[in-house]
């Protein structure tokens, strides 16, 4: 992926009736910078993010503020810092590089255990304290003690990488408590995203989930370590995977109630122009590259898939038994967005 494929304008959109709209790029047009300039985000903006990213603080080649200060050059709304055992101050950075409705730098820590030879990282987004890893009885057991620490300073858990040392299975997550999120994409090139070898990738382990009954949404991060070593494919580099929120403003405790609620979609390079789902149907917009073709998935329980469209808006209308209906768009080079998943009759997950 190119980095200027990460250059995807920021997003603030707009709520018309009932429709999740998004503005125009801002980058390439006056009228945007007028909207931007008269226009505070209302209740439905949408702000893109990465929620993983790694400093000098822990294993990363560069400092907090050269982190930073990648994403708010990048398009970026906000940014969290997640180093390993390690809660970065952020105070300074966003004296520095933030901006009211325009970008925001959160808080955070990847809590990193081990169980046997099971490596166990959990994010915590916005801990009103450093959390400890305090071990566990099993990786179960380990990872909900990092749940339910980071639960304890008022953080929202995040689980990282299940597939990265094979460290954590459907069975396993299927039993966590306490958390609605988990990484379905993350941009680091050796966490098995995908699955092999009898395990599954992480897009059926989601599936698996839904259809056990346990709600949860995808995430979709860099996992950023290296920003200095941008044309290098083995590292872990920026401008991956992010998601786009929707929020009544940019400010942590919004853009958190939005993930818990699962009022986000993650991406690969794919933005949506909007996302509308009543009781009847679910609708998704894209925002077209014009030299793209796309592929949009309707997907329920056991990851069928209920149907598939070539058009946009592409909508789903729902007959009451799917138990979930979530949304896949696939762009004709490889670029993916992951639509939460809409809870249906009476097998919804919970
Ligand atoms: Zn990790
Ligand atoms: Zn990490």
């Amino acid at each position: 992926m190119t980095l200027a494929k990460t250059r995807i304008a920021l997003s603030c959109g707009i709520v018309v009736a009932g429709i999740l709209a998004l503005s125009p790029s801002p980058t390439s047009s006056a009228f945007a910078k007028a909207t931007a300039d008269r226009q505070a985000p209302s209740p439905g903006s949408w702000f893109k993010g990465n929620l993983h990213t790694h400093t000098l603080n822990s294993d990363g080649d560069s400092t907090p503020d050269d982190v930073v200060r990648w994403y708010r050059e990048h398009g970026y709304n906000f940014v969290t810092i997640t180093d390993h055992n390690y809660l970065t101050s952020v105070d300074g950075l966003n004296a520095l590089h933030g901006a009211n409705d325009k970008f925001l730098v959160m808080k955070g820590e990847e809590l990193t255990d081990r169980f046997g030879d099971k490596p166990l990282h959990v994010n915590a987004f916005e801990p009103s304290a450093f959390v400890h890893p305090t071990g566990g009885s099993s990786v179960l057991d380990g990872v909900q003690k990092m749940v339910d620490a980071i639960r304890g300073v008022r953080g929202v858990p995040s689980i990282n990488h299940p597939n990265f040392g094979w460290a954590i299975s459907a069975d396993e997550l299927l039993q966590v408590q306490r958390t609605r999120l988990f990484e379905v994409y993350n941009g680091h090139p050796t966490v098995n995203n995908l699955g092999g070898g009898g395990v599954p990738g992480l897009e059926e382990v989601w599936d698996r989930l839904l259809s056990s009954g346990k709600l949860i949404y995808d995430i979709a991060v860099d996992d950023a370590h290296y920003f200095k070593r941008p044309e290098d494919k083995a590292a872990p580099r920026p401008g991956q995977a992010w998601v786009f929120v929707r929020a009544a403003r940019l400010d942590s405790r919004a853009l958190l109630e939005a993930l818990e609620r699962g009022d986000f979609y993650g991406s690969t390079g794919v933005e949506l122009q909007s996302i509308q789902s009543s009781s009847t149907a679910l609708t998704v917009t894209i925002k077209k590259q014009a030299s793209s073709k796309y592929r949009v998935q309707f997907i329920g329980r056991q990851g069928r898939v209920l149907s598939e469209a070539t058009e946009s808006p592409a909508t789903y209308a729902f007959k009451g038994d799917e138990g979930y209906v979530r949304a896949k768009v696939m762009e004709s080079n490889g670029a993916q967005a992951w639509i939460q998943p809409v809870p249906i009759g009476s097998s919804a997950p919970k």
